[in-house]
């Protein structure tokens, strides 16, 4: 900040006492627009007491934030850095997609590839796995050689000789956010839908997104346990990504049990690259093909949904995705002769990625027809097993993790291998073992489709 605009903006503060703004949000009140500004100001300036910012963060907590407050907060998070600027003839193409966080979830891996082969432009800022949820960076960085720092220069060279790229939030991009993120950590208001709205929206604002979607999931394995509360999350960040000029919309999915049948960094690249090769699961495919028909759809390069899910799915069935993925590999560093092998049909995956040491299968206990696997407790077993990290900043063990060797839907017999565990050290416990047995869902045939509403924008 120059010295001008720190006298302006003391002078401005001076007016505005930040103890006002908290009685005002204490008592119920809404804030204006300038209010937010000043706030959000001293929080990126660091002008403000850590104290008062947490007081600020419990009274959002407690008395929530209307439509038009809630927008103001997110433009204004937005606002307190760099925001990315592209070329023109890009205008329209340029799209994301965020999801709230699943067990098995590795959609962006596919998507984002799949969208440039369909002429997007996608600037995927991805996030680390914390607690029972994995990270798509983890994922990434199994790959030898995969590098997701890269500057704004570089992500613009990327996009524009790839149409790609899926990298780790920028240092520049929403400083407001890592400071009242690490505060509602330290105060437990992380669970207010205004926060995580302004947290979440104004990081995709920042990289001025023609269409955003939004997976926003329900269910054992997610954040939001029942539909009509993640319908309220969805709703809110429809309606903020729309406020910011994004053409935003969300699809509400059932996170029950595993996206796909592996779960776990480097199996669920294997499992990436068998969808990209034509050989992905259908809940997988399912999800892929209804974000990016949706993006497709939002940015009118197809006029209806079922157009840009079967344009979405040829991408993938028919190999450009896979091309457009191997081109991104080797942009962000990893050896061309590595990127060729993972994405050649007859390869060893092990000849690049680490191999677990230590596989163990479990056995069904009884016949009957699988149902899944409860996912929170199959990756509360892996994270113990060092599969993912309770702190940020932890390494995680990329070869840790679980294959489900039966399909949803198939009929099995008792003591047929369901499941197949990779471990090094620690290895399972009897107990954990028997959590996972616990875990499988045997019962009657059922229909299964994980997309469950759409949200448009
Ligand atoms: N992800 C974010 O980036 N912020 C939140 O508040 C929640 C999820």
């Amino acid at each position: 900040m120059l010295a001008e605009e720190t006298d302006a903006f003391l002078q401005f503060t001076a007016t505005m006492s930040i103890p006002d703004l908290i009685k005002t949000k204490r008592d119920g009140g809404a804030l204006t627009d300038e209010e937010i500004k000043t706030f959000i100001q001293a929080v990126t300036n660091k002008t403000i007491q850590d104290c008062q910012t947490g007081a600020m963060l419990m009274a959002i907590w407690q008395k929530g934030m209307n439509v038009m407050e809630t927008e103001t907060l997110t433009r204004e998070m937005m606002s307190s850095g760099e925001v990315m600027s592209w070329p023109k003839e890009w205008a329209g193409r340029v799209v994301d997609k965020h999801s709230t966080g699943g067990v098995g979830d590795k959609v962006s891996l596919v998507l984002a590839p799949a969208l440039a082969a369909c002429g997007c432009k996608v600037p995927m800022i991805s996030g680390r796995g914390l607690a029972h949820t994995g990270g798509t960076l983890d994922k990434l960085e199994s790959i030898p050689g995969f590098n997701i720092h890269q500057s704004a220069a570089q992500i613009q060279r990327i996009l524009d000789s790839v149409g790609c790229c899926i990298v780790g939030q920028t240092e520049t991009l929403v400083p407001a956010d890592r400071v009242l993120y690490a505060l509602r950590d330290a105060t437990s208001t992380v669970d207010s839908l205004p926060l995580i709205t302004g947290s979440i929206i104004s990081k995709k604002g920042a990289e001025s997104l023609s269409a955003l979607v939004l997976d926003v999931k329900f269910g054992k394995a997610a954040l939001y346990k029942d539909l009509e509360s993640a319908k309220e999350l969805a709703q809110s960040l429809v309606s903020a990504g729309n406020g910011l000029g994004m053409r935003t919309g969300a699809v509400l999915s059932c996170m029950d049990g595993t996206i796909g049948r592996c779960v776990g960094n480097s199996l669920e690249v294997i499992e990436s690259l068998e969808t990209l090769k034509g050989n992905g699961p259908e809940d997988l495919m399912e999800l892929v093909t209804t974000l990016g028909g949706m993006l497709l759809m939002m940015t009118g390069s197809v006029s209806d949904l079922s157009e840009g899910k079967k344009k979405i799915s040829e991408a993938v069935i028919g190999g450009a995705a896979l091309s457009k993925f191997q081109a991104m590999m080797e942009a962000q560093g990893v050896k061309e002769k590595d990127a060729q092998s993972l994405c050649s049909t007859h390869t060893d995956n092990y000849s690049v990625l680490r191999k677990a040491e230590h596989q163990i299968e479990l056995k069904t206990p009884a016949d009957g027809v699988f149902l899944g696997v409860d996912g929170l407790i199959l990756a509360e077993v892996l994270h113990k097993l060092g599969a993912g990290r309770s702190k940020a900043g932890e390494p995680v063990n990329h070869s840790v993790g679980a294959e489900l060797l039966v399909s949803l839907g198939q009929r099995v017999e008792r003591g047929v291998s369901w499941l197949r565990l990779h471990y090094e050290d620690p290895a399972p416990t009897p107990d954990q073992e028997s959590r996972l047995q616990n875990a499988l869902n045997l019962g009657s045939t059922q229909q299964h489709t994980l997309v469950k509403e759409l949200l448009l924008p």
